[in-house]
């Protein structure tokens, strides 16, 4: 997709600090890393969502973010890892392919703090929800 920057990047029209390629997916470092060494992992096939992804290209892109995790606790070693993967502005994606983001955690401190407001499922919500994935 032309106006697509991670496309740019995977086509090699623009410049990115690669990290990691394969036949299905470039890595490279994100240019706001909310830590040392915090990387996005892009397939190479243009698709805005994970479910735009096939089964088969969500297991490489998967694959690809795995290794580039396996990467960073070699040569970084930090004292964790998430993977963080958002799709819609909702949950905070700002570029439209799919992405993988792979942040090395350092226990003096980084840039993320990952917090969750929850409150107790109940019977009820439980029931519903599971009725309307069809799962009842
Ligand atoms: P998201 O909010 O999940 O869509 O994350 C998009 C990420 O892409 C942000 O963390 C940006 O810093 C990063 N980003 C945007 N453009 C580039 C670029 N040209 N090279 C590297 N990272 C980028
Ligand atoms: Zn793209």
């Amino acid at each position: 997709m032309e106006s697509c920057v991670f496309c740019k990047i995977v086509s090699g029209k623009l410049d990115a600090y690669r990290v990691y390629e394969d036949d299905a997916a470039v890595a490279f470092l994100d240019l706001n890393p909310v830590s040392r060494g915090h990387v996005l992992v892009v397939p190479q096939r243009h698709a805005e969502t994970v479910t735009e992804l096939s089964d088969e290209e969500a297991g490489e892109l998967f694959a690809a973010a795995r290794n580039v995790a396996a990467l960073i606790e070699e040569g970084l070693e930090p004292d964790g890892l998430n993977l963080l993967q958002n799709n819609g502005e909702a949950a905070g994606q700002e570029v439209r392919h799919v992405h993988v983001h792979v942040i090395p955690r350092y226990f003096e401190g980084d840039g993320l703090a990952v917090r969750f407001d929850t409150e107790a499922l109940t019977e009820e919500a439980a029931s519903r929800v599971l009725e309307t994935l069809g799962q009842a």
